[in-house]
């Protein structure tokens, strides 16, 4: 009994009673989604601004030529900037399991935070449940599966790196909104590029077949260990971090693109 009050709170009725009325902002920058495509992802980015507001501006502005479907402010409010069913200009040049035309295929949403890694806030709590709110929405009405809800750095390694490597995301899988594994122990030794490069590959992400840690392969590392080693972000390639990606891989292949 108890334990099924403490599932009702912390589950969906908890997570629907987060999201109160969405307040409408319109953004100009919007297209139609090519191909007839419809969403099957949804990037996460923060917005690299101090307030709300500032980043409403910048989005709605049509000299900026960006926008997002919503915006998620530090208290939980949530702004509806472009209609889902159009194309928002939140990717730019990305990439996800083949898919190019990320902006095509997927719902953005703007997460207010400053960015940068250090002295900056952390999400604060109020924040953070709307967010999961939101996504429970989008991800029942459009079928998403959780392992395709990625940040803009997944989509962009190396260019991008929001939303941060302050953003909770096993928080977010333990609700079924995400993915995540935690970590196993390994053995240490040199991380072999040609399997990184393999598994990043059927995870999703845009990594070259080079053999060799060339730059945009050390970019995937980064962005990689950013979101799913955040404890050890910054440190060199490793058998160890090999494996845990395999493990994802493994576990949640990307669908190769038609
Ligand atoms: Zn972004």
């Amino acid at each position: 009994m108890f334990s099924e009050i403490m599932a009702g709170i912390m589950g969906g009725r908890r997570v629907q009673s987060e999201l109160r009325g969405i307040e409408d902002h319109s953004s100009p920058n919007y297209g139609r989604r090519r191909d007839g495509a419809a969403p099957d992802m949804v990037v996460l980015h923060y917005t690299g601004m101090d307030t709300a507001e500032a980043a409403i501006a910048r989005l709605a502005d049509p000299a900026s030529e960006v926008s997002a479907h919503y915006l998620v402010d530090l208290d939980g409010r949530v702004v509806r900037m472009v209609g889902e069913g159009m194309r928002a200009w939140h990717a730019g040049l990305a990439s996800w399991g083949g898919v190019t035309d990320v902006n095509s295929r997927s719902i953005g949403i703007e997460i207010v935070n400053p960015g940068g890694e250090l002295g900056k806030p952390p999400f604060p709590e109020p924040q953070i449940a709307a967010l999961e709110a939101l996504l429970a929405d989008i991800l029942a009405r459009h079928e998403v599966a959780p392992e395709r809800v990625v940040g803009h750095a997944c989509v962009a390694p190396g260019r991008k790196a929001d939303p941060g490597g302050k953003f909770d995301w096993r928080r977010l899988a333990r609700r079924g909104l995400s993915v995540w594994l935690d970590p196993e122990p390994a053995e240490a030794g040199e991380a072999n590029v040609a399997r990184f490069q393999s598994a990043a590959r059927c995870f999703g992400y845009g990594v070259p077949d080079s053999g060799e840690w060339c730059a945009p392969t050390r970019a995937v590392w980064r962005t990689f260990q950013m979101r799913f080693l955040p404890f050890e972000a910054g440190g060199s390639p490793n058998r160890a971090g090999v494996a845990h990606l395999e493990r994802l891989a493994g576990r949640w292949p990307c669908a190769p693109e038609a």
